[in-house]
């Protein structure tokens, strides 16, 4: 068994009864600075929530506010495993978004965070990177809705919005994809605390797989369809996974959105998940959150 302590961002690793520094394997950069979502609440979390795993060095290159000039926001994308966007704004300078389809075609890691699905609708290869979006004038034009039906993925191309969701409700999370990394090993079936149900989203979706869905009824806001809410894309040799949990700090307490957050990011990182399912693991019926 191995115990780790922190300090910074190196670990005192016991092992065999002789502690030594180790480095975590992975460099991760968050992205924020813009978003109409509390930024500023959630990327220390999602900080945090990276570095516990002893996986991540962490990051964070910050833009300047909406309407500013963009023109000096170059993140070396190029030089972490993982970027975790945190982002929806103004655009990117083009030298910037060149660089980060790059950094993904040639094996970068992706992490797209909630809100960070509403940014860029205009730049298509963001849109494929993500697979799927929502807001920011989406609609038929951006492509397919993903939907699940009768045990399996249905591109639905009819024409309507893209992104919506009802009021904060409590949901079960349902895997799809149970022999994916990330979420092998996860129960089949889990809950979520109140949190945006996302729906209606839609994109470009190829190369992209389904790993849970959450079923957004009609009633409270919904689509009455299975809702894509884990998923990942290959785009080029890049790993892109898509959580549309967490609306804020509160959200991300939630062990069903940190267990699928931290294995996301080490996938998204290195193609693998070492990280065990945690004893405070959600049921069927009943969500769980940390302190
Ligand atoms: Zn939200």
């Amino acid at each position: 068994m191995q115990r780790r302590h922190w300090f910074g961002s190196l670990a005192l690793v016991l092992l065999g009864g002789v502690f030594v520094l180790a480095q975590p394997p992975y460099k991760a950069l968050i992205i924020d600075g813009q978003n109409a979502h509390d930024w500023k609440g959630t990327t220390p979390v999602l900080k945090q929530l990276l570095e516990e795993t002893g996986l991540f060095q962490v990051d964070v290159a910050t833009s300047l506010p909406k309407g500013s000039d963009m023109s000096g926001f170059k993140p070396n994308f190029s030089a972490y495993h993982v970027v975790v966007s945190n982002y929806q704004g103004d655009p990117w300078p083009e030298e910037t978004k060149k660089a980060f389809v790059e950094y993904v075609r040639n094996g970068g890691g992706v992490v797209i965070y909630h809100f960070a699905c509403a940014a860029f609708p205009d730049w298509p290869e963001y849109n494929e990177i993500i697979g799927l979006g929502g807001w920011g004038g989406r609609n038929e034009k951006s492509g397919p809705y993903v939907r699940w039906r009768d045990g399996k993925v249905v591109l639905d191309y009819s024409p309507g919005r893209g992104g919506g969701h009802g009021p904060m409700q409590a949901f079960q999370v349902v895997i799809r994809e149970p022999n994916h990394p990330i979420t092998q090993g996860l129960p089949e079936k889990f809950m979520h605390v109140e949190d945006e149900l996302y729906g209606w989203l839609r994109g470009p979706a190829k190369n992209l797989t389904v790993l849970a869905t959450a079923f957004a009824p009609k009633e409270k806001g919904g689509s009455d369809e299975h809702e894509p809410i884990l998923f990942t894309v290959q785009y080029g040799k890049g790993r892109v996974f898509q959580i549309a949990l967490g609306h804020t700090a509160k959200e991300l307490k939630s062990v069903a959105f940190i267990v699928p957050f931290q294995r996301g990011a080490e996938w998204a990182a290195s193609g693998k998940v070492t990280q065990p399912l945690p004893p405070d693991f959600p049921t069927e019926t009943e969500a769980r959150v940390r302190p």
